[in-house]
């Protein structure tokens, strides 16, 4: 990280966008006393905004097997952010666990991971008594946490205007058209400026049982059918999530078959749960699905948070902050084009 000379000092800042990036940024920046106004074209139920059908894992460690240490890094930082603003995040762990055939890539995700405890049988069950001889072992993340982005967004947008700042549903706006310090979190919507987004569609199922109990996260290693259970308020439960390279946004058969059957096998009593919802969201990502903060003709886009937004916003925040009141260039994620 280094210093370049001091940005456009006290001006307001418009931000574009009340997703989980847009909604972090206007936090922060209101909460260090600058005028802020969030602007964001949909209603207050975002149900336009990726953020919306996210799962919401706070989950560095488990990312590592797949992502770049990047992800690992800026996501460290989100946690202890995530745990100063909102102390009722439940951090109570994540679990990996998988059926006795895929032996092989349940070694594998422990040795590519780090952070975690080898559970047998019997800690499992103490753990989560739901899945009391479901599984012979299980590996445990002990630090990490999740959020329900349908709560969590509406309570950061609360934050936002206890700390002074003004939000603005229904508020389309142009970009050309804000002055002072412009940051646009627009996600896809941003494509205007960002030629290199794509959409990756992630496809979820909400269902209600009152069968299975679960405090926190469990990912089931599969060959075809990765799929995660997150507990929700209300005996809720998110399944997910496909990861497609198209921008359609439906929910296909062969998707909610495979998402569904991977939770019957978790726990047999899923089979009677209610479905509430099929839904799709599409993760803005770019070429090489890392997030960057890019400062171009004077404003700062934050984008490309792929399928870590809720992970990696607080930091990216922090650090567009850092660059609008000191200057500071963080060199990994930022551009100035
Ligand atoms: C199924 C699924 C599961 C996921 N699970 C996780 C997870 O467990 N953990 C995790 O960290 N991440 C997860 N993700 C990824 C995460 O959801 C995304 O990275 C994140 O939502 C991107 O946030 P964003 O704020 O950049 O974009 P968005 O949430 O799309 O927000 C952009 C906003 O900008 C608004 N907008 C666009 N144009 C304009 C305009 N001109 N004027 C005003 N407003 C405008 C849009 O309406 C939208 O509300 C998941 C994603 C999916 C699809």
């Amino acid at each position: 990280m280094y210093q370049t000379s001091r940005p456009r000092g006290d001006s307001p800042v418009s931000i574009i966008g009340a997703g989980i990036a847009g909604a972090w940024q206007a936090l922060l920046f209101a909460q260090a006393g600058h005028t802020v106004t969030l602007h964001e074209r949909s209603d207050a139920v975002m149900t336009d905004a990726t953020s919306h059908w996210a799962g919401g894992m706070l989950a560095p460690w488990c990312e590592a097997e797949v992502a770049e240490p990047i992800i690992s890094r800026l996501g460290l930082r989100s946690l202890d952010l995530w745990r100063a603003e909102l102390p009722d995040t439940p951090f109570n762990g994540s679990l990996v666990v998988a059926h006795a055939r895929e032996r092989a890539d349940f070694e594998r995700f422990a040795k590519m991971t780090s952070e975690h405890r080898r559970l047998d049988a019997n800690n499992l069950a103490e753990l989560e008594p739901s899945l009391d001889g479901r599984f012979r072992d299980a590996l445990f993340f002990p630090g990490e946490g999740h959020v329900e982005p349908r709560r969590v967004l509406p309570k950061l947008h609360e934050r936002i205007v206890a700390a002074g700042g003004t939000i603005r549903f229904n508020s389309e706006v142009d970009i050309d058209n804000l002055y002072g310090i412009v940051i646009d979190c627009r996600g896809l919507g941003a494509r205007d400026v960002e030629g290199e987004l794509r959409g990756v569609k992630g496809e979820m199922i909400l269902i209600e049982t009152a069968e299975v109990q679960l405090a926190r996260p469990v990912r089931l290693i599969h060959p075809r059918w990765p799929l995660y259970v997150i507990p929700r308020e209300n005996n809720l439960f998110m399944l997910g999530a496909t990861s497609i390279e198209t921008e359609d946004t439906g929910v296909s058969v062969r998707s909610a078959l495979e998402l569904l059957s991977a939770a019957y096998t978790v726990h047999p009593a899923f089979g009677e749960a209610r479905i509430l919802e099929f839904g799709s969201g599409l993760r803005p990502a770019f070429p090489d699905n890392l997030p960057r903060i890019t400062i171009r003709d004077g404003r700062i886009a934050v984008n490309g948070l792929y399928r870590h937004g809720f992970l990696l916003a607080p930091a990216l925040a922090e650090l567009t902050l850092g660059y609008v009141e000191c200057g500071q260039i963080d060199n990994e994620v930022m551009q100035c084009a």
